[in-house]
């Protein structure tokens, strides 16, 4: 399988290639030069299987060439073996045909833990077998750096470094990036804004000799190898459900766009995926874009669902690759235009593509808290903001006749206290490994905004 850009015109990759590059090199994304389709046959397999049973078969044609299925099927189960959960991603029963999937049983109770265990894990591999080193540098507003630092934690091949906000996260979130004792782990808190950390991040991977001196390697939800592992849970809901003969929609709290293309790509292989929904807290890009074909900017308005507090979701370009029929130049033209302008607009047809798969609702603050609220009621459980905004979309999904939507629940709600509080009134039920978390030492390096003092901090604390 080789790997080409959105944009057309970087040169085509391997998987494990793919993998340590991240974004390509004429700034698209990463895609497989075509699908693999799995069988009906191998969809029935699925039926009372395993989760990392159904994540071999899944994940393996992407990578054949690269990576052999016994050295995959190693990876898989030492990646999910750190989940708390027996099934992984179990799935729940909500009203009838209403079903809600829970993907925070990881070690930092969000999603991004169920792509990232398996990343850090086929890079260290890649790496350890062509005897180099890389290092990790990251920006975080919260979730994505804890969820890498525990995956790449003691890895031999790599160091990771974390930029954050200094009192910008949550407790729970700076505690999961600096309560760990592993040597090639390093916390930032940076003097500044998250849109500063990234800034910085930036224009580290934009020194061209900074990057290969210490071979940065980035691991943000550009990266081919996140969205390809979050297909899985997908295959394993609908097996649940009654897949390949039974049709299963979804919903899916989303932000940059990489979760739901993941739900794309199930059904580009062959799962009977009828309908995703995409859902959207206030900052709604996505839901007026698939109302009106334009794709513009707004400014982004803090709300209690932050991981989806974006404007800019760079998972789409994968989307508009597909509709314009994997036109590269088009593709490259829309992406000029926003970068010039701050918007485009998609052609009819495209747009008609789009429609044909995706629905869209946007879920403000009053409905959040309601659902968090009536979930609580009615089914005896809290909820995360981001998964109430999905189960809020899937409400809102037209569907044909006797397809089940599933609702991703994207975080747990021990996450976040501050809106379990304002909806509930009374403290998240918090996993006793959270509880622990909370009470260890922090290790983090505080540091002005400044690009020098960061890059020597780096020279001089990576191993390789
Ligand atoms: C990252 C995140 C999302 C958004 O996912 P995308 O792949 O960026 O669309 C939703 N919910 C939570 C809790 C997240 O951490």
């Amino acid at each position: 399988m080789k790997y080409i850009s959105t944009r057309g015109q970087a040169p085509h990759l391997s998987f494990e290639e793919a993998l340590l590059a991240g974004l390509a090199s004429d700034g698209g994304l990463y895609v497989p030069e075509s699908w693999p389709r799995l069988s009906d046959a191998t969809l029935r397999s699925f039926v009372g299987a395993d989760y990392a049973t159904v994540a071999k078969a899944v994940l393996h044609p992407f990578m054949a060439e690269d990576v052999s299925a016994e050295r995959l099927s190693q990876l898989v189960d030492e990646a999910y073996a750190s989940f708390e959960h027996d099934e992984v991603a179990p799935l729940v029963a909500l009203e009838d045909g209403h079903y809600l999937l829970e993907l925070f049983h990881g070690p930092t109770l969000a999603f991004k833990d169920v792509a990232m265990q398996i990343l850090a894990r086929l890079m260290d591999d890649a790496l350890t077998r062509r005897g180099a080193r890389a290092t990790i540098v990251g920006a975080t507003s919260g979730d994505t750096g804890g969820a890498a630092i525990e995956a790449f934690k003691g890895r031999d091949a790599v160091d990771i470094f974390i930029l954050y906000p200094d009192g910008r996260v949550s407790d729970v979130q700076r505690k999961q990036m600096t309560t760990l004792e592993d040597a090639n782990v390093h916390t930032l808190a940076v003097d500044g804004t998250f849109d500063d950390c990234q800034a910085l991040v930036k224009a580290m991977f934009n020194d061209a000799g900074f990057r290969k001196d210490m071979s940065l390697a980035g691991v943000n939800s550009i990266n081919w190898a996140r969205v390809m592992a979050q297909t899985v849970y997908y295959f394993t809901a609908a097996a649940k459900l009654g897949a390949p003969d039974q049709p299963v929609a979804f919903s899916v709290p989303t932000g940059n766009f990489g979760d739901i293309f993941a739900g794309y790509v199930a059904a580009q292989m062959g799962l009977p995926v009828a309908h995703l929904m995409v859902a959207t807290n206030v900052n709604d890009i996505l839901a007026r874009t698939m109302e009106t074909g334009v794709y513009q900017t707004g400014d982004v308005v803090a709300t209690s669902s932050p991981s989806m507090d974006i404007q800019v979701s760079s998972n789409f370009e994968r989307l508009l690759f597909e509709v314009t029929g994997r036109d590269g130049d088009r593709v490259r033209g829309y992406m000029d235009a926003l970068q010039q302008s701050g918007r485009f607009e998609m052609a009819e047809d495209e747009l008609s593509l789009m429609r044909a798969m995706f629905g869209a609702a946007r879920i403000d603050q009053q409905q959040t808290l309601e659902v968090m609220r009536e979930v609580k009621t009615n089914f005896g459980m809290q909820i995360d903001p981001h998964s109430a905004i999905g189960v809020g979309a899937a409400r809102q999904a037209v569907l044909p006749d006797h397809v089940p939507i599933v609702s991703l629940a994207t975080a747990h709600p021990a996450k976040f206290p501050k809106a379990v509080y304002e909806a509930y009134d009374q403290a998240p039920d918090t996993p006793e490994r959270v509880t622990q978390m909370l009470s260890r030492d922090e290790h983090f390096t505080p540091i002005g905004n400044h690009l020098a003092d960061v890059q020597a901090l780096i020279r001089d604390k990576a191993r390789r």
